[in-house]
């Protein structure tokens, strides 16, 4: 099969550095995606900045989105790419740091995730889920959410499913099922970064999802208690009661996602917003 490419121009988002880059054509040939995210990793277009393109179908740049995090500390300052090993750094080098933060939110959020694997591609799906399953508490692990597709050719992928995030190992995103920005997994795997340790990041990257995971149940418990309740009032019950600083609107958000997704949609239906009543009033 030979492969084509379509030449795309690339401004860097962040100091308008421009550069052509080849995509190859199978990547626009599957029309069921629409917009497709492509990583565009240090020194692919800029010498300083990573970024994500969003292109549709024909080949069209339709965007961008800056990515904040110190590449300084993901740099590979050891080659260690040996078969079967697998640590975050080197997870980071296959599917990006997008794909890394776009796996980490299906995995917390349990959305299905499908990646289309290279011929190169070494690990087996339970080892990846094994994986996922390590920053997750105990009682979230066990559910196999991440599959592996064989074939290389995209135009035969089958999935239905609109909840699912399909990625490939050429940091390539096809769909992401979700429209919240991936500031949490940003924060997080910046955290996890600043330790040389790989066992430990896995650790410290469980302890941050855990908290986010405690705020959720400590939700719920309130909300099973109330008949509706307006969601600065819920955030100061919560952010009291766990002596934790004020839930910021995103991470109130991550909390209703966490908890429609894993736990129970009809409980959130319990949150109000003051502001989209006034709106629904005049
Ligand atoms: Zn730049």
């Amino acid at each position: 099969m030979t492969e084509s490419y379509k030449v795309l121009k690339i401004i860097c988002p962040t100091c308008g550095k421009v550069k052509n880059i080849n995509i190859p054509e199978a990547v626009f040939s599957q029309k069921k995606f629409g917009t497709i995210k492509i990583q565009i990793p240090i020194n692919a277009v800029c010498p300083e900045h990573q970024f994500i393109v969003f292109v549709d179908t024909k080949g069209i740049v339709r965007g961008y989105e800056k990515i904040d995090i110190l590449m300084s500390t993901i740099s590979p300052e050891t080659g260690m790419q040996l078969a079967g090993r697998v640590n975050l750094r080197n997870l980071i080098q296959i599917f990006g740091i997008y794909g890394i933060f776009s796996l980490i939110h299906a995995k917390i959020f349990n959305y299905p995730a499908y990646i289309i694997k290279d011929d190169d591609f070494q690990y087996s799906e339970a080892l990846l889920n094994s994986i996922g399953d390590n920053i997750l508490p105990e009682t979230y692990r066990g559910s196999k959410t991440i599959n592996i597709i064989e074939d290389p050719d995209i135009n035969k992928i089958k999935v239905k499913d609109k909840n699912a995030l399909i990625l490939d190992t050429a940091q390539h995103i096809f769909q992401t099922p979700w429209t919240v920005k991936l500031k949490f997994e940003e924060q997080i795997i910046e955290r996890a970064l600043e330790i040389i340790d790989e066992e430990e990041q896995l650790k410290l990257l469980q302890q941050d999802i855990t908290q986010l995971i405690k705020e959720a149940h400590y939700t719920v418990s309130i909300l099973e208690s109330v008949d509706q309740i307006y969601e600065d009032d819920l955030v100061v019950k919560v952010s009291k009661a766990l002596s934790i600083k004020k839930i910021s609107n995103y991470r109130l958000n991550l909390i209703k996602e966490f908890i429609s997704r894993n736990i129970s949609k009809r409980v959130v239906t319990k949150i109000k917003n003051r502001v989209g009543e006034f709106l629904s009033v005049i």
